[in-house]
């Protein structure tokens, strides 16, 4: 711990935004003696990764998976207090031959008939799918991330995999983690994420995905977080409230924007946010489990990006007798989606999808930054004297990736303010 900077009645930083980068953010400077307040607009904590209730159900707002082996994560919160919940390892792969799992054989071995009997996929794209797998997780991550970028299509293609698998597998997989469907993502992220995911398990939170950014913020000394609190914009000083304190200003010397990408682009015109892409999730509750498994399931055909029935991954997050489904699909909520994507469940699920009832619909507009090849991985938080940016759009669209833009901007702010620069 090191002596408070100075100390002028006001907090020395403010951080706008509580969502997992200004969290991650005001832990570290906190943790060094400063006096950190946060301002957030909403209220609750934990900006995109929040959880609501819901007809007795536990909806995430947007469907997302949490994967333990994000440095990040290992470095800053307490798994066990999280009560993870695991999905099983692989995914099901719905296809016009029915149903195909593909598996991780070091990790499942009774589930790997689909692969053996190569109804899944070929001994050419086994074979690069364990030199992929083994190379991805045994690299160093700092190898992964200065290796040439492409488009992730074409890195499939480099790795030996078959048009057919990258189109049957990688395709529909993927397009549920970029959020995005030709595969034009950074290949360098591409590999990131493949390495978490072959190092760590998916699963959620049994309280919800808000569960998280709650641990981060129950971690910050008391009443560091103002809720409902919006800035509305930045002063020489401070920043400007909007909302109920409409016009106040709070001083502050240094400010970090953690707003998410388009309210940091209002509160900071210089800032060149990417573009982002959107997801729309629909919870339905049925009678019967349509899959007794805690299993992700694809469509090959592409019309939704993932389902699963979250109820048998936590089987507290629906009331007894109900099973709770949660499935995605790229882009927004429009009349008539609900229908096609009860149509494509009821063949996906081999089940009787009329009678289910839509619980709820949750659509992110802007969920994930596009991350096409060249995207920087980590950029700086440093905008001016005194003015700093933090948040998923500054480095990966990710829980990895929105953690570790906030410990950025701290190092960053630290150090200046050790060398006066702030
Ligand atoms: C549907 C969905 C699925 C996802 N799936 C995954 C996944 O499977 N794995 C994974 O790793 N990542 C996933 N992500 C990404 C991950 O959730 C985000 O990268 C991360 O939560 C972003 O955190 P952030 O702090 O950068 O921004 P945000 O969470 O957007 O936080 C910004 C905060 O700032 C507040 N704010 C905005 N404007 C103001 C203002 N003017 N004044 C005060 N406060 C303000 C907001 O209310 C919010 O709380 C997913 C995201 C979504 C939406």
């Amino acid at each position: 711990m090191v002596a408070v900077f100075w100390s002028r009645g006001g907090p020395d930083v403010l951080v706008v935004g509580a969502g997992l980068a200004g969290l991650a953010c005001a832990k570290d400077l906190a943790d060094v003696g400063l006096d950190v307040q946060v301002l957030e607009a909403a209220e609750a904590v934990g900006g995109r990764m929040r959880s609501d209730r819901v007809g007795g159900c536990v909806i995430d707002r947007g469907f997302q998976v949490f994967n333990t082996a994000y440095p990040q994560v290992r470095e800053r919160l307490d798994l066990r207090a999280l009560r993870l919940r695991p999905f099983t390892p692989g995914v099901l792969v719905h296809t016009d031959r029915g149903r195909l799992r593909l598996s991780d054989p070091t990790r499942a071995p009774r589930d790997v008939v689909d692969l053996v009997r190569g109804r899944a996929a070929g001994p050419r794209d086994l074979a690069a799918l364990a030199v992929l797998s083994g190379r991805d997780a045994l690299l160093p991550a700092g190898r992964l991330k200065h290796r040439r970028d492409h488009d992730t299509r074409t890195a499939l293609a480099a790795a030996g995999f078959s048009a057919p698998f990258v189109e049957g597998f990688f395709r529909p997989f993927l397009s549920g983690i970029f959020l995005e469907e030709e595969l034009e993502t950074s290949s360098r992220f591409f590999h990131l994420v493949w390495r978490s995911m072959v190092r760590g398990t998916l699963c959620l939170p049994t309280d919800g995905i808000g569960a998280v950014p709650a641990q981060l913020a129950g971690r910050l000394p008391a009443e560091t977080v103002r809720l409902e609190c919006p800035v509305e914009g930045l002063t020489d000083g401070g920043v400007l409230l909007g909302g109920g304190s409409g016009g106040a200003e709070v001083k502050a010397p240094v400010v970090v924007v953690a707003t998410g990408p388009g309210p940091a682009a209002a509160l900071l015109p210089d800032l060149a946010p990417p573009a982002y892409r959107t997801v729309t999730t629909y919870y339905h509750l049925c009678e019967r489990s349509p899959l007794g498994e805690p299993t992700l399931l694809t469509d090959a055909r592409r019309r939704f990006l993932n389902t699963c029935v979250l109820s048998e991954v936590v089987p507290s997050c629906a009331p007894d007798g109900c099973s709770l489904v949660a499935t995605s699909v790229l882009g927004a909520d429009r009349p008539g989606r609900e229908h096609t994507v009860r149509a494509a469940l009821a063949e996906a699920y081999e089940a009787d999808t009329a009678g289910w009832e839509l619980l709820t619909v949750r659509t992110v507009p802007a969920a994930l930054p596009a991350m096409l090849p060249g995207h920087p991985l980590s950029r700086t938080s440093r905008i001016a004297r005194g003015r700093y940016v933090c948040g998923d759009h500054r480095a990966t669209g990710s829980v990895q990736g929105a953690l570790a833009s906030g410990a950025r901007a701290a190092r960053e702010i630290i150090a200046d303010l050790r060398r006066g620069a702030a």
